[in-house]
């Protein structure tokens, strides 16, 4: 026998059955209520969190008396955080514990009052069709997809489809980043189509018909003010960028990646003065506070290459960013941070656990982060896989990156994959801390597959119509092995034959005798069309297939659900492999 010492650090098994053979989850105990929510281990050296919350920031007028922070009086509150603060459980408190099942109403206003979490929700935006949710570490991890016109592409009925696409695929927030067309417009309609919270980085419409020399705080405020009548839910805000870090960006590889970083840059450099956003904070905070506007802070000096990765400019302006953390909270208002950016791999827990320290737990948005740089056009997988990383070691929210990334602006297909890249990382990094109940799912396909349930199988995959397209590309029947080894090397098919294992067994898994997979719906036929592998009459005659039932019903010999012996297999493998038949040994069974 193995001796085998497993380092387990306490935290629950992330399936809510003791299902499978796992020992769980290697990340630490959970600690809601705590600093470190749901964690990782620490690599040696990393920053320890702060000792610090939003309960340390509080506005200089409210007061600590009988074990209870009050206000002045006349106060009445506004925004999430102050309801946390008087102790109220608010409406959208107990709409995102029902979306977190393994957090209580109660301990989701503690998380919002610690400043650990924020619930992005304009009171405007409520009023339409807003379905409140939570970004902090003590939930689920979130995933953001941007959108948005450019001036050279796209319009505002395409970005509305294109948020209804978003929502499809699983964007939790969507940022409208438009830079042409008609921005209000497309902003209002984006809005009231909108279940869930929609940010904006505002400084894009500050600049539309003047220079960005030609900023100034009356501009900033009134467009704010204007964004936040329409409902945005969170505004990005380059406060943080200052002019003390620009002699850090002369020598990196890639400047100011980031379009409100390099304005803001330009913009102290032409008026030899402070960052306007940074000066004048607090009267932006106080336009936030009256919608209940969370801010999301900038990082405009983000790398934009592994190169320029947690330089001076960057770690600078996250200094700045926690400062303004307690600047916001002060004030009464949400804060999430942004993040990078392009993070080598080796950097990225350090990055995380950084700025947990730096501010003092305010939940963490970052984009991706990229691992590498060669890969344009791939940008989507170079990132999630930081992404992933991000995720275990501290960040609440992943924004999306797309296959378009670095070369254009993204398009229905992009959308898809970005957010599908990203719902992976989510969902990987969610299981890796041990967070409740998230492994069921995972162990619910498992069991599928292991019983060839082809049709719960399918039913069960995040795209179900990918996963039935490309089984029926080779194999137009549910039969008890696939394509990928065939009938006599598919070791799913005996492993559940061995009758001492559970493997394939599960109660309400079990498949029915082999059947002619359904037809192929419209989107699984433009899924092999577009893949090209199949002739349109091959494709055709798979739209036209009808579930009947193929083969015996009674168990053959050889103990496979639909062939009695060896020859048989090769017939049916023979009939109903369309790629094998059609293009030879291509793709043939491995051995
Ligand atoms: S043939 Fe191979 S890939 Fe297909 S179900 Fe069996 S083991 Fe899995």
């Amino acid at each position: 026998m193995t001796d085998f010492k497993i380092p387990q650090r306490g935290a629950h098994n992330p399936s809510s059955q003791r299902a499978g053979t796992t020992p769980g989850s290697f990340a630490n105990a959970p600690d809601i209520g705590g600093p470190l929510t749901f964690s990782s281990p620490d690599t040696p050296g990393m920053p320890q969190p702060s000792e610090k919350t939003a309960w340390d920031f509080m506005p200089e007028d409210w007061h600590f008396e009988d074990g209870r922070w009050r206000p002045p009086a006349g106060f009445s509150p506004i925004t999430q955080l102050e309801h946390a603060r008087l102790g109220i459980v608010t409406l959208e408190m107990e709409r995102v514990a029902e979306r977190e099942p393994h957090l209580s109403a109660e301990q989701v206003r503690d998380e919002v009052g610690a400043g650990r979490m924020i619930i992005p929700a304009n009171r405007v935006h409520l009023g339409y069709d807003l379905d409140p949710m939570c970004i902090g570490r003590a939930g689920l991890t979130k995933i953001n997809a941007n959108m948005g016109a450019s001036p050279v592409s796209s319009g505002t009925e395409e970005e509305v489809e294109k948020l209804r696409w978003a929502e499809r695929w699983g964007a939790d927030t969507v940022m409208d980043l438009s830079t042409g067309g008609d921005l209000d417009a497309t902003r209002e309609a984006i809005i009231r189509n909108a279940r869930m919270p929609i940010g904006t980085v505002p400084i894009y419409s500050m600049i539309i018909g003047r220079s960005i020399e030609e900023l100034t705080l009356d501009v900033i405020l009134e467009t704010l003010r204007h964004q936040a009548r329409q409902g945005v839910d969170y505004f990005t805000v380059h406060a943080g960028v200052a002019r003390e870090h620009l002699p850090f960006i002369r020598k990196r590889l890639i400047g100011v990646v980031s379009r409100g970083g390099s304005l803001l840059a330009k913009w102290m450099l032409h008026h030899s003065d402070e960052n306007p956003m940074y000066t004048h904070f607090e009267a932006i905070c106080d336009v936030l506070r009256e919608y209940d506007v969370s801010f999301s802070l900038g990082d405009g000096l983000r790398p934009g290459g592994l190169a320029d990765a947690t330089d001076e400019a960057q770690l600078g302006e996250l200094d700045r960013l926690g400062e303004l953390t307690e600047r916001a909270w002060r004030k009464g208002c949400q804060v999430m941070v942004e993040g990078p950016g392009h993070v080598p791999f080796d950097q990225i827990e350090y990055n995380m656990k950084l700025q947990r320290q730096r501010c003092h737990g305010a939940p963490f948005y970052v984009l991706g982060p990229l691992v590498t740089d060669v890969f344009p056009g791939y940008d989507h997988i170079t990132s999630a896989i930081g992404a992933t990383s991000a995720g275990y070691h501290g960040a609440a929210m992943l924004c999306y990156v797309t296959p378009k990334e670095h070369l254009g602006l993204p398009k229905r297909e992009d959308v898809k994959q970005g957010c599908i890249a990203y719902k992976i990382a989510a969902h990987a990094s969610d299981v890796a801390l041990g967070i409740p109940g998230t492994r069921d799912w995972d162990d619910d396909l498992t069991r599928a597959r292991a019983a060839l349930n082809w049709e719960k199988h399918f039913d069960l995959a995040f795209d179900s119509d990918t996963a039935r397209a490309f089984h029926d590309e080779d194999l137009d029947v549910d039969t008890d092995f696939c394509a990928m080894c065939g009938h006599d090397w598919c070791s799913v098919r005996i492993s559940k034959e061995i009758v001492e294992f559970e493997s394939g067994k599960a109660s309400g898994f079990e498949r029915e005798r082999v059947m002619k997979s359904p037809a192929l719906t419209e989107e699984q036929q433009e899924i092999l069309r577009t893949r090209g592998h199949l002739s349109p009459v091959e494709i055709h005659r798979l739209a036209g297939k009808t579930k009947n039932a193929v083969g015996d019903a009674e168990k053959a010999a050889c103990h496979s659900d639909i062939v009695r012996n060896e020859t048989d297999a090769f017939r049916v493998q023979g009939e109903k492999l369309l790629q094998l038949r059609r293009k030879g040994n291509e793709g043939a069974p491995r051995a």
